[in-house]
Protein backbone atom coordinates (compact mmCIF):
# COMPACT_ATOMS: atom_id res chain seq x y z
CA UNK A 1 0.00 0.00 0.00
CA UNK A 2 0.99 3.45 -1.21
CA UNK A 3 0.38 6.56 0.72
CA UNK A 4 1.39 10.57 0.83
CA UNK A 5 3.61 11.58 3.71
CA UNK A 6 3.65 15.31 5.01
CA UNK A 7 7.91 15.97 5.64
CA UNK A 8 10.15 18.61 6.54
CA UNK A 9 12.97 19.28 4.88
CA UNK A 10 15.73 18.95 7.33
CA UNK A 11 17.75 21.83 6.42
CA UNK A 12 15.34 24.97 5.43
CA UNK A 13 12.33 23.31 7.52
CA UNK A 14 10.00 23.90 4.59
CA UNK A 15 6.94 21.30 4.85
CA UNK A 16 5.75 19.37 1.80
CA UNK A 17 3.58 16.28 0.78
CA UNK A 18 5.66 13.35 -0.74
CA UNK A 19 4.64 10.10 -2.30
CA UNK A 20 6.49 7.18 -0.43
CA UNK A 21 6.85 4.88 -3.61
CA UNK A 22 8.63 7.86 -5.45
CA UNK A 23 9.46 6.54 -9.06
CA UNK A 24 12.21 9.45 -9.41
CA UNK A 25 14.16 11.41 -6.54
CA UNK A 26 11.97 14.23 -4.70
CA UNK A 27 13.55 17.22 -4.07
CA UNK A 28 12.85 20.40 -1.63
CA UNK A 29 10.79 22.52 -3.36
CA UNK A 30 12.60 25.54 -1.41
CA UNK A 31 16.83 24.30 -1.39
CA UNK A 32 16.63 21.57 -3.70
CA UNK A 33 17.64 18.88 -1.08
CA UNK A 34 16.85 15.20 -1.52
CA UNK A 35 14.09 14.27 0.39
CA UNK A 36 13.34 10.64 -0.93
CA UNK A 37 14.55 8.51 -2.86
CA UNK A 38 13.21 5.76 -5.68
CA UNK A 39 14.61 2.53 -4.63
CA UNK A 40 11.96 0.24 -6.66
CA UNK A 41 9.37 0.18 -3.85
CA UNK A 42 8.78 2.02 -0.58
CA UNK A 43 11.63 5.33 -1.00
CA UNK A 44 14.10 6.25 1.25
CA UNK A 45 13.36 9.15 2.75
CA UNK A 46 15.91 11.56 3.74
CA UNK A 47 13.40 13.97 5.85
CA UNK A 48 11.40 14.13 9.19
CA UNK A 49 8.00 12.57 8.62
CA UNK A 50 5.43 14.79 10.44
CA UNK A 51 2.57 13.01 9.48
CA UNK A 52 1.07 9.95 6.92
CA UNK A 53 -1.69 11.11 4.92
CA UNK A 54 -4.44 8.27 4.00
ZN1 LIG B 1 14.73 22.50 1.95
Amino acid sequence: MSMFLRVKCPDCENEQIVFDHPAVIVKCLVCGRTLNEPTGGKGRLRAEVLKALE
